[in-house]
């Protein structure tokens, strides 16, 4: 099956897709980019978000040691409190570690314990319980110190861990010799609390040096075991799907405590991204619809000037030549309406050309029926007649009841005689005519002299003029140059002109004959003061058969109406012309050229 492919879509598509399809591309790889940076974005504001938060987790924990540090020291430098440890009056030190606790409400617990670590004191009483405090390294050190320092680390105490601080009180007033020892704690849940409602989605861990988990707060699976990590840097490792935390030394005191991390969902800064995301989406469909919108308008505008373009063409290709485009504007389209106009123009015209040429060959090809209808009817009536005559004569002798004299007999003789001698003339005249239409009449050009043409003749168009009683005048000078033509067909054709000037002038009529170098021809004009040609029938007198109606032959003469029709053929099968013109002052004047011999043919 074979897809469809552009160029069969319709214009309207057509114009259009290619935009959609640039768009399309483009939008893709625009969002493409855009959701790429802003994840690389986003994965920067994550990473620093991450920062940030877990510099304020230390932060916390780094206002609870020095919360701790003013705590440890109000309670060692109390007054009475080394005396009332050394007296180990435990309800003297209880009051002065109320007043503590009366001051500094944060604290989780305050305790107060002699050199071996034993307590005296302690508050609340929910306080955390040990034999021993020294035995926590923390206090030992404090209880051991002579600077009157405090000593700060977290302590597991009855399966909690807690942010604590020691110091030693001292008894001496210039060196520190120890009398007990106080300590200060808050509970490392208390203190990641806290860290964590400092900014909503955090969740905050604590993990001793050995990476066991101390404590946490906030929602997220603290269960994996921490990287290690060096006590300056942090280190950001996914913690779960959606979420990653960061990783950063737990010091107190300058000392290593383990490890405090921080989380935050990846969703917190990566839905900027989606929000960007789904926004540039939503711009990329409303410009493709737009597009569409805008190129629907135009591809409309367009077609709507196409359109009938298309239907001029169709209608003129069912024949309808008629049919126009409107020619709209001056862009491309009112050029090719333009042109589709004038080709249409152009095919009009040649139709009509067409049209007229065929009726013009069907008006020929129905005269040439015509004429030929015509020659066969003058034809056998040219045969009828002698045949007539030639049968009758034939029955009259083959009639024995028919008397037949000795003069009858001669008259039938002369009679039959004049008939077959008609026929062979037409006969002859008719082979003539079929010969030189088909293309096959003899010409033996030469140089002729007319005047001695003349003189060969004359003394047949004497006799011919005296018979029919007319004056007959000759004016062929042997100054005339010679002709190129053929002796015996010059000869026919100055016979029928000059029989014809005979046939049709009543007697005491005159004929002339005469000749003049016209050009490079020689004109020869047979003028007659006969009977006349009307103008209407001077046009086809040189058809075969045809004979004006109204002319009667004198003396009842034989008329074939073929002489003309041949000599016509000769004269112009030797390189001449032939016409007719009337005479003025009544007759007739034929005139027909010949070639002179001297011009190169
Ligand atoms: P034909 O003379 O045998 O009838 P042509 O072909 O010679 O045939 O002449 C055709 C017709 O032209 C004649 O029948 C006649 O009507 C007319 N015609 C020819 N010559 C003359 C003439 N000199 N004067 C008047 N009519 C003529």
């Amino acid at each position: 099956m074979r897809l469809p492919g552009l160029g069969d879509l319709p214009l309207f598509w057509k114009l259009l897709v290619p935009f959609l399809a640039l768009i399309l591309v483009l939008g893709v790889l625009g969002a493409f980019f855009i959701v790429r940076d802003l994840s690389a974005r986003a994965q920067v504001e994550l990473d620093q978000e991450l920062a940030r938060r877990a510099l304020d987790a230390r932060s916390v924990v780094r206002d609870h040691e020095l919360y701790l540090l003013e705590s440890v020291n109000l309670a060692a430098n109390l007054e009475g409190m080394s005396q009332a440890i050394a007296a180990r009056d435990e309800a003297s030190v209880r009051g002065l570690l109320r007043s503590v606790i009366a001051l500094k409400d944060r604290l989780g617990f305050v305790v107060a314990a002699d050199p071996s670590g034993r307590a005296l004191a302690r508050l609340p009483g929910a306080a955390p319980r040990a034999a021993r405090w020294t035995t926590f390294g923390v206090v030992a050190r404090a209880a051991r110190s002579d600077t009157a320092e405090g000593v700060s680390g977290v302590l597991k105490i009855g399966g909690e861990s807690v942010l604590a601080m020691a110091a030693p009180v001292c008894a001496g007033t210039t060196e520190c010799s120890p009398a007990g020892v106080v300590i200060v704690g808050i509970s490392l849940r208390d203190v990641t609390a806290r860290a964590t409602a400092q900014r909503s989605g955090s969740s905050v861990a604590v993990y001793d040096t050995e990476g066991g988990l101390l404590t946490a707060a906030g929602r997220a699976d603290w269960r994996s075991s921490p990287p290690s990590v060096p006590s300056s840097g942090l280190i950001r490792r996914p913690l779960g799907p959606g979420v990653t935390a960061a990783y950063s030394a737990l010091e107190l005191g300058g000392r290593r405590q383990g490890t405090i991390a921080v989380s935050l969902p990846s969703s917190h800064v990566s839905s900027a991204a989606r929000g960007a995301g789904l926004r540039f989406a939503l711009v990329l469909l409303a410009t493709m619809a737009g597009v569409v919108a805008v190129g629907a308008l135009l591809s409309r505008a367009i077609l709507a000037q196409v359109r009938p373009l298309v239907a001029t063409n169709r209608a003129l290709g069912s024949g309808d030549l008629d049919a126009r485009a409107p020619v709209v504007g001056r862009d491309e389209l009112a050029e090719l309406a333009a042109g589709v106009n004038q080709m249409a123009d152009k095919l009009q015209a040649s139709v009509q050309t067409l049209e007229q040429r065929v009726e013009e060959r069907t008006a020929e090809v129905r005269r040439l029926l015509a004429e030929r209808s015509d020659f066969f009817a003058g034809l056998s009536h040219e045969l009828r007649t002698p045949i007539a005559v030639v049968l009758s004569h034939a029955d009259m002798l083959s009639e024995p009841g028919y008397e037949k004299t000795q003069r009858w007999s001669a008259q039938a003789g002369k009679t039959l005689k004049d008939s077959g001698e008609q026929l062979l003339s037409v006969v002859n005249d008719i082979l003539e005519l079929a010969k030189a239409e088909a293309g096959g009449i003899e010409i033996h050009a030469e140089p002729v002299r007319l005047e001695a043409v003349v003189k060969d003749v004359r003394r047949t168009i004497v006799g011919l003029a005296k018979a029919g009683g007319h004056q007959l005048s000759v004016d062929v000078p042997r100054s005339v140059p010679p002709v190129l033509a053929d002796r015996a067909r010059l000869r026919q054709v100055l016979l029928n002109l000059i029989d014809n000037a005979t046939k049709y002038t009543p007697p005491g009529g005159r004929i002339e004959l005469n000749a003049a170098v016209e050009g490079d021809a020689v004109s020869v004009r047979v003028m007659d003061t006969g009977v006349g040609i009307p103008s209407e029938a001077a046009a086809r007198i040189f058809e075969p058969f045809y004979r004006v109606e109204s002319i009667k032959p004198q003396l009842s003469r034989p008329s074939s109406g073929l002489g003309l029709a041949l000599t016509k053929l000769f004269v112009e099968a030797q390189g001449g012309t032939i016409g007719v013109a009337p005479r003025p002052g009544g007759g007739s004047t034929f005139t027909f050229t010949l070639p002179l011999a001297t011009v190169d043919r």
